[in-house]
């Protein structure tokens, strides 16, 4: 809010964008050009109306980072003068990706060999993490984190930090800056991990309502609760959440959920004199109070019919992250039973079990995960899950996740030539339906020409790539 107040002074409202340039500043009415897609409602519903807009050529037009109207071209861009409209005829501009379990300290370590989850974490993670008691090195992290985040096309995430309170405020002051819509804090484990990662419930406590105060609703961010997993906290710190929430209702609780078999029975293990007897590894999260309207579990690949509908009942949503649940094999996600239960389900990359900032790419792996238990993710499914559907499990789709009039104006525009074997692809497709789901079985990153924040350019694909090899090149 604060930053949308800041960039809206009159007196620099003069644009400076050329014709067929990108928009670089958000003061005045600006617009992009080019075929639009978005989302209304759940494409993988029965409704009688229909569940997104297509304009083949349509104009978005944006004041103020916010979205003042999209349609045909001819319609919307009729009053604007052509100094002010980026082209991106040919291009298909969507709302920004949004990521919905991430953890921005893992950046370095994607692709980290041979375990599963809980050898992972001790072999690989929890080394990593402990560097981000250094806050100028999370700072360094942080950058490198929000940039690819952009250049895969994604403008919002919910983001582990690790158990620092620095790590914390080094990812918020630079997702500041760039007035994406970022949601994180600080990590609370106060058991079985090396000392130097742990807190304790008190520390967890006051730490966390200090992050709260400097952070929540600063600007476009937002804080959340934190919890490693079950496993990593006491029946003490669990309560300590629970108090942040109670004092914080509208902060997220943000932790992982049966995502392996041995987690799985080590929690049932851990908390068997804590909860009642047949309480699920979700209940357990249940039974602490911490299953609200903003909680976001990550992985749920196990979870019961029983667990589905306590997730519908307490209107929690779950994080699918199948690049990582393929990666360190943890087990298909049963999407379909999830989405037929109407459980609100987003989509997540989990960097660095996951292995790629894209969610395109993470579609590609979320169809084969489907498929694999007999089920078909459409393009227009899995492009609804990537936006309007990601929105509504952190309850942001009053924000963000399509281009209604006054949602913030955040969106990418994707190449459907984006190298010589996809253009080659495309040109062959026959529907648009069909060009969707080839831009989700082969897009990546080099499929995002420009992705925008709050209707400002942040990132542009040929710049961005001129840079790169110029810096290479000197060095
Ligand atoms: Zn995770």
């Amino acid at each position: 809010v604060a930053i949308a107040a800041s960039c809206s002074s009159p007196s620099t409202a003069e644009a400076v964008v050329a014709e067929g340039d990108a928009i670089r500043t958000g003061n005045d009415i600006q617009a992009v050009r080019g075929s639009i897609l978005h989302f209304l409602r759940d494409p993988g519903e029965a409704a009688s109306a229909p569940a997104y807009e297509f304009f083949e050529d349509g104009g978005l037009v944006v004041r103020d980072g916010k979205v003042v109207a999209v349609g045909p071209a001819s319609t919307v861009l009729a009053n604007i003068s052509p100094r002010r409209i980026a082209d991106y005829s040919g291009k298909l501009i969507l709302p920004g990706f949004i990521d919905t379990h991430i953890h921005y300290p893992q950046t370095e370590m994607v692709g980290a060999f041979g375990e599963e989850l809980l050898q992972w974490l001790n072999k690989y993670t929890f080394p990593t993490e402990r560097q981000f008691a250094n806050q100028n090195y999370a700072e360094a992290v942080s950058k490198v984190f929000l940039d690819e985040l952009l250049r895969a096309g994604t403008t919002s995430a919910l983001v582990f930090s690790t158990v620092h309170k620095q790590s914390v405020d080094a990812l918020m002051g630079e997702a500041y800056k760039r007035n994406m819509r970022i949601i994180s804090g600080k990590v609370l484990m106060d058991r079985n991990a090396p000392d130097y990662l742990l807190d304790t419930p008190e520390t967890a406590y006051s730490d966390s309502k200090e992050l709260i105060d400097r952070w929540h609703k600063k600007g476009r961010l937002l804080y959340a609760i934190t919890p490693r997993f079950a496993p990593t906290s006491t029946p003490a710190q669990l309560r300590s959440a629970k108090r942040l929430v109670d004092e914080c209702p509208d902060c997220y609780v943000h932790t992982h959920v049966s995502e392996n078999k041995g987690e799985v029975a080590w929690v049932n293990e851990l908390f068997k004199n804590d909860v009642r007897e047949g309480t699920s590894y979700l209940g357990v999260y249940d039974a602490f109070g911490l299953m609200t309207r903003r909680a976001v579990f990550a992985h749920g690949v196990h979870l019961s019919d029983a667990d589905f509908s306590l997730l519908k009942d307490r209107d929690s949503a779950v994080s699918f992250c199948p690049t990582s649940n393929m990666f360190l094999g943890s087990g298909l996600f049963p999407y379909d039973k999830a989405h037929g239960m109407g459980v609100k389900i987003g989509l997540g990359t989990d960097i660095g079990a996951g292995t790629s900032f894209s969610q395109l790419h993470t579609l590609n792996e979320a169809y084969k995960v489907v498929k694999l238990q007999g089920g078909k993710l459409s393009g227009l499914q899995g492009l609804y899950a990537a936006t309007l559907g990601s929105a509504k499990a952190l309850d942001l789709e009053s924000k963000i996740g399509n281009f209604e009039r006054g949602k913030e104006a955040d969106f990418v525009v994707l190449d459907p030539a984006s190298t010589p074997l996809v253009k080659f692809r495309m040109e062959r497709a026959k529907t648009p339906q069909e060009k969707l789901f080839v831009l989700m079985t082969m897009g990546d990153d080099r499929s995002v020409k420009a992705t925008y924040v709050a209707g400002k350019l942040a990132h542009d694909r040929d710049e961005a790539n001129k840079a790169f090899a110029d810096g290479a090149n000197t060095k």
